[in-house]
């Protein structure tokens, strides 16, 4: 029998859609902008730590699985290591390196101070019984615990976990070592410490970059037509929050397909049908159905890719037709594809700036709790949106100063931060 701990060495992905690979490429391009040193690309192009444990877990009909469980802790030159905790089938450890790497530039361009990590369970959340996440998340934390800390490596939600798996992970960790660490995690629940406004923040983010975008434009979000792939946690509050601002949401999906209307879906009133009928969108009262591959393709103004990476790639990116594309979902455009949007003049606001309003709130969550005193959503939201704003002004500048796009823009800040600060610190020993 295979052991789980190798089936993400058996599977290369084609390296033309290889999640690190295009990391590293972005990367490199990055560097090559900067003229950076070599030695200094050398080191940044590698993870410091890589971690990959088994999770045994007792299912509840009492049959025994073991699963393969990834921490890839990519940077901390600047602080702790940050990043999400994924839960999806389609788990690799070269996707959570990836991942990882885009931790680091996120935070860095964000002017947040923490390094890159990225954690990751291959497995379906839906196959599995509460009780059974609640066992392997609690297995998973222990097997890290040497690893992991508040300030060393400070986990968060994101795809397939919530504030329900970060409240395990503190509990195991505070039990682990005697004590109780809310900080070891963000993206708590508040009654442990969690910081309001973090659930919606990621969508929040990616409204007020598509806000500043259509702005530059000399447009505003007012009637402006809005089509997004994934209604998880950050489209459906990217949706929410879109319309309440005057977008119409023409159509959105989950895996398992989407609904489009013309004149834009009632958000709110799909929200509510979704979870009465298990995410299943089918069938909502004045929409069409719409598969996921007619969705990218439809007329609009913006497209928001907001699952996952590669959705758009060699093979449809001739189709697209909105004239912005906001990278909700990190790595969502394959490079290639990438290099022919850019051709065509389409706007692509690049993954570590757009979503990175999770990770500004997991910032001032932990701002929050090392001071003890917790703010009201309003002040969050102000805070966040501050430093949003501030980095994407940054990008625009630094892409009209080097006339580079969008991407590498955000790139050549991230690494470039990342990159003084490892020079000034200087290499050990
Ligand atoms: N998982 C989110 C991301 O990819 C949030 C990470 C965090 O808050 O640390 O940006």
């Amino acid at each position: 029998m295979t052991s789980p701990l190798l089936l993400p060495l058996e599977a290369p992905t084609p390296a033309h859609i290889c999640p690190l690979n295009q990391a590293c490429s972005y990367l490199e391009q990055a560097a090559q902008e900067l003229n950076l040193d070599s030695g200094v690309l050398t080191i940044l192009s590698y993870p410091r730590k890589v971690v990959t444990v088994s999770i045994p877990v007792k299912l509840d009909s009492g049959e025994v699985q073991v699963l393969a469980g990834h921490r890839v802790q990519h940077c901390d030159i600047l602080g702790p290591y940050k990043g999400g905790t994924r839960y999806h089938p389609a788990v690799t450890l070269q996707e959570v390196s990836a991942l990882a790497m885009l931790m680091t530039w996120k935070c860095a361009l964000l002017g947040i101070p923490y390094g890159g990590a990225k954690g990751g369970i291959a497995l379906n959340p839906s196959h599995y019984s509460v009780g059974e996440l609640e066992r392997i998340t609690r297995r998973y934390t222990s097997e890290l615990i040497k690893d992991i800390g508040p300030s060393v490596d400070i986990p968060a939600p994101d795809m397939g976990t919530s504030s329900r798996e970060m409240a395990w992970i503190m509990d195991t960790y505070s039990m682990n070592v005697g004590h109780a660490v809310p900080g070891i995690v963000t993206g708590k629940p508040i009654s442990i410490g969690g910081s309001r406004g973090r659930e919606m923040a990621t969508g929040r983010g990616v409204m007020i970059i598509v806000r500043e975008a259509l702005a530059q434009q000399g447009k505003s979000l007012a009637g402006a037509r809005v089509v997004i792939q994934g209604f998880g946690n950050v489209g459906s509050a990217a949706a929410l929050l879109l319309q309440e601002a005057g977008a119409k949401i023409l159509a959105v999906s989950t895996g398992s397909g989407g609904v489009y209307a013309k004149e834009g879906l009632d958000i709110p009133a799909l929200k509510t049908y979704a979870t009465a009928n298990h995410k299943q969108l089918a069938g909502f009262p004045g929409s069409a159905a719409i598969t996921n591959a007619e969705l990218l393709t439809l007329s609009c103004d913006v497209l928001i890719p907001a699952a996952l990476e590669n959705q758009i790639t060699e093979e449809n990116v001739h189709k697209i037709q909105a004239s912005i594309i906001a990278e909700a979902a990190n790595g969502p455009v394959s490079l290639n594809a990438d290099k022919e949007l850019e051709a065509r003049g389409v706007t692509v606001l690049p993954d570590i700036l757009a979503n990175a309003g999770g990770v500004v709130v997991s910032y001032l969550e932990w701002v929050q709790g090392i001071s003890y005193v917790f703010w009201d959503e309003e002040r969050v939201n102000q805070e966040m949106e501050g430093l949003m704003v501030q980095a994407y002004h940054q990008v625009v500048q630094q892409s009209q100063a080097r006339q580079v796009p969008l991407r590498l823009a955000a790139y050549t800040l991230g690494v470039g931060r990342v990159a003084q600060a490892l020079t000034d610190r200087g290499l050990y020993p």
